[in-house]
């Protein structure tokens, strides 16, 4: 039986146990995909079990992409940039691989939904997904990136990792910043159920400029209510987690899964 996992902390509401398993029936393989709740302090220990309990791996999720960098025997060039691991793979000697697929997950999503010029994009947040999202970005070729979060040093922490083309905008400007841009993304956890939606006013972001949510739960948040009645071409936040779970699922189990609809339809059936 080949088996991988998900570690987070606290990992109720991860829907990433749903989407593999819907893949390991649809290929047909013997394996299963585990949710592992473990606290900050438990994250090196439960790391080193993998390889015991003959894990061929795992995914990450909050709070532990950032720390689990210095835990990896070696990490892909997208997750030293990004500075977090979001995928572990158990090596056939028993060193751990990190990478982080979180930014391929967001750019393959983007791609299929017809990418907007990539003149300027206006990024929400600057916690571990946005990070990820402005390395994704950069590397699509966006000329601009103006970063807005609530916490000013966080996202002067992010522009300076990310160069010039990177520049912070207020958050108290987020409206104003929105002016030229082809790309809005929020994400923050703002417009999450059980948080507050995120305020902002789209009046002077352009009619053709994509709006993604990467907030997936509910899945029309009501950053992408506003953006369709005004006609902007929307993007949820399934995509992207869909997307992300694909090279995983390829390097444990030995099959490419398709990102299609009947994996989109499995994820809905749990939200
Ligand atoms: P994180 O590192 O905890 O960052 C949270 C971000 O939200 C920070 O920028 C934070 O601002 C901001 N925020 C939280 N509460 C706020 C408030 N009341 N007002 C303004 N800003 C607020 O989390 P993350 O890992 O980046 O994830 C962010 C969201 O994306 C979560 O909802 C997560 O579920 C979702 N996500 C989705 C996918 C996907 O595949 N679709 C992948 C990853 C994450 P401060 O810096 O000021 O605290």
């Amino acid at each position: 039986m080949l088996k991988a996992g998900v570690i987070g902390w606290p990992l109720s509401h991860s829907l990433s146990p749903r989407l593999h398993m819907h893949w390991l029936k649809k290929y047909g393989i013997e394996g299963e995909y585990v949710a592992m709740p473990v606290a900050p302090e438990g994250l090196a220990e439960a790391l080193s079990a993998l390889r015991q309990r003959k894990f061929r791996g795992c995914n990450l999720t909050v709070p532990h992409k950032e720390k689990a960098v210095a835990l990896m025997d070696s990490l892909d060039a997208a997750a030293k940039a990004i500075g977090a691991v979001n995928t572990i793979v158990v090596m056939s000697d028993g060193t751990l691989a990190g990478s982080n697929t979180d930014a391929y997950g967001f750019a393959e999503n983007l791609r299929l939904h017809s990418l907007p010029h990539k003149r300027k994009a206006v990024v929400l947040g600057a916690g571990g997904a946005a990070r990820a999202i402005c390395h994704a970005l950069l590397a699509e070729g966006f000329a601009e990136i103006a970063l807005a979060n609530r916490t000013l040093r966080k996202a002067e922490t992010l522009a300076a990792h990310f160069g010039p083309a990177c520049r912070v905008a207020g958050w108290q400007k987020r409206d104003e910043a929105l002016e030229g841009a082809s790309l809005l993304v929020n994400a923050t956890s703002l417009g999450m159920t059980g948080n507050e939606p995120l305020d902002i006013d789209l009046s002077a972001l352009p009619e053709d400029a994509v709006v993604c949510d990467i907030v997936y739960v509910p899945l029309e948040t009501p950053l992408l209510a506003q953006a369709k009645r005004r006609g902007n071409p929307v993007v949820d936040g399934l995509g992207m987690l869909i997307h992300q779970a694909v090279p995983g699922f390829e390097a444990w189990f030995g099959v490419r899964p398709e990102a299609d609809a009947a994996a989109r339809a499995a994820l809905l059936e749990g939200l």
